[in-house]
């Protein structure tokens, strides 16, 4: 206010007016004291003539115009400067405030942003005591101003990448910032926490460093994450068990570490049925079995062996340090009988059982890739050969499995060379006495080892793609050969393909099957397909959906081997089925046997119930045919009725 009030009153007294009042001032005063001290110095000394008076007192009077006139320059000169000084000292004045508002501005925002970023700043001094932090740094971290400021910074930080906190100075010092160190801090709830900071220099007007800045953020969540992914590649989620590669990576580990002349066990489990489990209980069940599995081998082998899951109802053990196969013989045993003990769920107890195959080192291998792959084929020969609930890997294993590797190489080679053929097998209506449909059966005549019959070639081939090769052969060749019989008018109303269980379940089926059909003209209701029972109890769903569509076309269904698995009746209906075929090893008792045929009677009235047609298999005898016809069997095929034969023979019959 005072400063206004100055500017404002120097405003309207200029420097012209000043300088004139200053000078008038002077000149009055100075012409009074010129009369007054003429006035007294005449008086006294008496010199008192008039002229000397005047000229006296011109003289004074002149003195003193010449010095007003001076004092008015003089003043009007300085006032000038001093008007020019104050605008200037205005407008600087003016500026500074300007920018002092500027800055006020600035630093507001600055705290602002510093307050409610999500970034952690915190400062420390040169000893790296905590000279301040944003208020996230609190919240994350759950400590309070008190907790931290003053206090060295290596009292919360233990340095995860060899930083001393202490010795930032020198590397910061160097390098001015340090960019992306991981840092790990115990924050107030006593947990861990991973931060990625920076840190750089804080400097002060001369250019000295006068503390630090860190700046980073949190990534304890990430780093959380970076470690489960690490975890699920290398244990298995359900089980919780080492997967595979764990395994692998293990057991090379073992053999680094203690030398090839340990002595290892490699066992290689598969659950029985585990596919029937999944698909009849559902993969819950499934899931459930596996978690059941896999605690039973930890309880009984614990942390001595290692255990792994490494496919779907696959287990794998090493055996470690084991002195003696009977050692092996009794961990093995210990094992199938644990699990074979009763299973609960749902409040239902179930019985499962499983087969292992077991490869020794070094014995029967020196490395991981062919210790499992022996334990394995040993596991798989054990299934087929269905001798034992175990096996050790042996010469006649070994044997098995290089003429399987040459059976399939041969099957290659006659696929091209086109050995294959087939023959029909008749099967006819038993109360009209007429043909029902013919069967097509494969048949492979080798040129050095004639005749193969296709149970040695068809199950060897059918884990591999080379069934689905033969099965495009069968459906084209049948079909082309209904189609024949339809232009030559002979009465086989319908022809009958069998198809594997892996073909089943394939994609294209379908479409292979349509295509075909459109080809040779033949009706989809001439054609049946023949499906095995135990087909259905792997992946139910995609047998499903390819019966569905093939209904569509009007082709019909025929369970195969009716008898020998495990469907119930109640699923078929599901299915759509529209044949049973009851298995041969049923019919063959028949008359013999009470339970074959209480069996056989079943199945007949409960097909009735169902709405399905039976076929008796491998009829042989006339008693069989006429016992199976008076107990309502619809159709029946078999030597009895006609052996398997070549089209041509089955022309001049029918
Ligand atoms: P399957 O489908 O049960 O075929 C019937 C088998 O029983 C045939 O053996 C047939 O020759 C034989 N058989 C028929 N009647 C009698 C009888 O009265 N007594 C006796 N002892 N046997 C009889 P085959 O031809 O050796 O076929 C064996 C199996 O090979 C078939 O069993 C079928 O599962 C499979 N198979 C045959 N042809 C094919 C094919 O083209 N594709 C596929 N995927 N499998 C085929
Ligand atoms: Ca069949
Ligand atoms: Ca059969």
């Amino acid at each position: 206010m005072k400063k206004d009030k100055l500017i404002h009153h120097t405003n309207k007294s200029t420097p012209h007016n000043e300088a004139l009042r200053i000078s008038a001032l002077f000149f009055i005063a100075s012409f009074l004291w010129i009369i007054i001290s003429d006035t007294i110095y005449f008086n006294f000394i008496g010199e008192n003539t008039a002229d000397f008076r005047l000229i006296y007192t011109y003289n004074g009077l002149v003195f003193v115009i010449l010095t007003s006139t001076m004092i008015y320059v003089l003043v009007y000169r300085s006032m000038n400067k001093i008007i020019k000084l104050d605008r200037t000292l205005n407008i600087k004045n003016h500026i500074l405030n300007e920018t002092k508002n500027d800055l006020y501005k600035h630093q507001s925002l600055l705290y602002k942003v510093i307050d409610n970023s999500s970034l952690i700043i915190i400062n420390f001094d040169l000893d790296c005591n905590i000279t301040n932090a944003n208020p996230y740094f609190y919240t994350l971290t759950n400590f309070t101003s008190r907790d931290v400021i003053g206090k060295n910074a290596n009292a919360f930080f233990c340095d995860v990448c060899n930083y001393e906190f202490n010795n930032l100075r020198e590397h910061i010092k160097s390098s001015g910032t340090i960019s992306n160190i991981e840092v790990l801090m115990i924050d107030g709830n006593q947990e861990e926490r991973i931060l990625l900071l920076n840190i750089s220099q804080l400097k002060n007007k001369t250019g000295e460093i006068e503390g630090f800045i860190a700046v980073g953020m949190d990534i304890t969540e990430t780093k959380q994450l970076e470690k489960t992914i690490k975890l699920l590649g290398t244990y298995d989620t359900l089980t919780g068990l080492p997967n595979r590669r764990y395994f692998e990576g293990k057991f090379e580990n073992l053999l680094k570490t203690q030398g090839q002349n340990w002595k290892y066990a490699l066992l290689y489990i598969d659950i029985d049925n585990f596919k029937y489990v999944n698909d009849t209980l559902g993969h819950h069940a499934g899931d459930s079995l596996l978690i059941h599995i896999a605690e039973t081998l930890k309880g009984l082998l614990g942390n001595k062996h290692l255990i792994s899951r490494i496919s779907d109802d696959e287990f794998a053990i090493i055996l470690c340090n084991v002195e003696s196969k009977n050692e092996v013989d009794m961990i093995v045993r210990n094992i199938q009988e644990n699990i074979k003990k009763p299973w609960e769920f749902e409040n239902q107890k179930f019985y499962v059982s499983t087969t292992i195959g077991v490869a020794l080192m070094p014995k029967d291998g020196n490395d991981y890739i062919s210790l499992l792959k022996n334990a394995n084929i040993s596991m798989e020969y054990c299934k087929i050969n269905n001798k034992a609930n175990y096996c050790y890997f042996n010469e006649e294993i070994q044997r098995q499995f290089v003429d399987n590797i040459s059976l399939l190489n041969d099957v290659k080679r006659a696929i091209t060379n086109k050995e294959f053929t087939l023959n029909y097998q008749l099967i006819k209506e038993m109360t009209s006495e007429k043909f029902h449909s013919a069967e097509s059966l494969i048949r492979w005549y080798h040129p050095e080892k004639g005749y193969i019959p296709p149970m040695n070639f068809i199950p060897a081939i059918e884990k591999t793609s080379l069934i689905s090769e033969i099965r495009d052969f069968v459906i084209n060749e049948a079909l082309r050969q209904k189609s024949q019989w339809n232009k030559m008018g002979l009465d086989i109303p319908k022809i009958g393909i069998n198809i594997s269980a892996k073909s089943f379940r394939s994609e294209d089926l379908v479409s292979v099957i349509k295509n075909k059909l459109a080809e040779y003209n033949v009706g989809g209701n001439e054609l049946i397909l023949e499906l095995t029972e135990t087909g259905f109890v792997e992946d139910l769903e995609d047998v499903k959906r390819n019966i569905i569509e093939l209904k569509r076309l009007g082709v019909e269904i025929a369970i195969d081997d009716f008898g020998t698995g495990y469907s119930s009746l109640a699923r078929l209906k599901d299915l759509q089925i529209d044949y049973l075929k009851i298995d041969r090893t049923l019919i063959m008792n028949i008359d013999k046997d009470n339970n074959a045929k209480e069996v056989v009677i079943s199945v007949i009235q409960m097909s009735k119930v169902l709405g399905l047609s039976v076929i008796a298999e491998g009829i042989e005898t006339k008693e069989q045919y006429e016992l199976l016809r008076d107990l309502g069997c619809e159709n029946a095929q078999g030597y009895y009725i006609h052996r398997p034969a070549p089209a041509k023979e089955l022309e001049k019959l029918a």
